[in-house]
């Protein structure tokens, strides 16, 4: 049996904002693995870079978002160049750091950060974790 694939099949308004972000045709993988291969980072990710897209594929997004995968990305393009598909998993992956980000959840709150913390730890890095968990 044929299985069709496509962001019609799927009703999940958020896959369709990563094609939207990234620009990307995450439908046309074929999960050759390439990506994978090639990525500096993945042994270090809870799913590696192919297992991203097919998960999108069937719309699993939650699986993705709880993992580490979107993080440990360093956004180096490899994927993007070794893809025989042409797919840009490297913009995928800021799409969904994105998508994570816009939920409008805090995952730091500062006023709960203990005093010793704030006094030791350099600004920079408080006000980059603020900026990017916070809302
Ligand atoms: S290299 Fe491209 S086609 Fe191959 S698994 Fe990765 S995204 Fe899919
Ligand atoms: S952009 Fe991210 S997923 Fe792609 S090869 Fe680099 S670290 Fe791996």
């Amino acid at each position: 049996m044929n299985v069709q694939l496509s962001s019609e099949e799927l009703d999940n308004e958020d896959i369709d904002k990563i094609i939207e972000i990234s620009g990307a045709n995450l439908f046309a993988c074929y999960q050759c693995g390439k990506c994978t291969a090639g990525c500096p980072t993945s042994e270090f990710m809870d799913i590696p870079p192919h297992e991203v897209i097919r998960l999108l594929q069937f719309g699993q997004i939650e699986e993705i978002l709880c993992k580490n995968t979107l993080w440990i990305c360093a956004s180096c393009i490899t994927c993007a160049v070794r893809c025989p598909k042409g797919v840009d998993l490297s913009k995928i992956m800021e799409a969904l750091r994105q998508i994570f980000l816009r939920k409008n959840v805090n995952y730091v709150h500062p006023n709960e950060v203990p005093n010793e913390e704030l006094q030791t730890l350099p600004q920079i890095a408080l006000i980059a974790n603020f900026r990017k968990f916070t809302h």
